[in-house]
């Protein structure tokens, strides 16, 4: 799957916030946004522009997107599926962008970011409900246990994430243990418990023109 490859901390810059993409560097004093909490670019200190509603819209639509590692055409179909089940549109969004399957791995720390979760899992470490899976947009549900594939349960890497997990905290509906190396999904992922500030009503206006 294409994903975009650009320069991840620029991104945080562009949108004025820290977006996390980039694992345990934007927890260290290396972070660029910390280090330059300005736009990039020659100009980027000196961009005191009024936005119009549609800039607006878009640079809201641009986070959530880079936010979870997405292209274009990916995230609209996202929006479309969002669109067509029951409930509020951007709820509906939020949770489904927050079931997959890359997302839940980091959530629950067995990755330091999502980008790093996508790769886990195409390298095939992960098991749910004891079955391979390598898709990093599966949608987990309620139930599901992730582990580790055996020979994975001593990678470095994992190991690593895992015991730094618990800086960042673990949601209440997804369970960590430890010493099994297991995740477990308790339930549905809430709106209120995704704290990056979204206003995902501004990217259902935007798609809504
Ligand atoms: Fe963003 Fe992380 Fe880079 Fe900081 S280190 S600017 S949070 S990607």
């Amino acid at each position: 799957m294409a994903r975009y490859t650009g320069a991840s901390c620029r991104m945080c810059r562009r949108e004025n916030l820290k977006l996390f993409l980039k694992g345990d560097r934007c927890y260290s004093d290396k972070c660029a946004f910390e280090r330059r909490a300005f736009p990039p670019g020659q100009h980027g200190q000196n961009r005191f522009r009024k936005s119009s509603d549609y800039a607006i819209q878009l640079r809201e639509k641009q986070k959530v997107k880079q936010m979870y590692g997405m292209l274009e055409d990916q995230f609209k179909r996202y929006f479309q599926r969002a669109d067509r089940a029951k409930g509020v549109t951007g709820e509906n969004l939020l949770i489904m962008l927050e079931r997959r399957l890359d997302n839940t791995l980091y959530r629950i720390g067995f990755a330091s970011s999502r980008n790093q979760a996508r790769q886990l899992v195409r390298h095939n470490h992960f098991l749910i409900n004891g079955k391979k899976v390598n898709i990093p947009s599966f949608q987990v549900t309620p139930g599901d246990v992730i582990s580790l594939k055996e020979k994975s349960r001593k990678n470095e890497l994992i190991v690593d994430n895992l015991e730094g997990a618990v800086r960042r905290g673990v949601p209440s509906w997804l369970e960590i243990d430890q010493p099994k190396m297991q995740g477990t999904v308790k339930a549905m992922p809430n709106r209120e418990e995704i704290t990056m500030p979204i206003q995902e009503q501004l990217i259902v206006e935007l798609y809504s023109k």
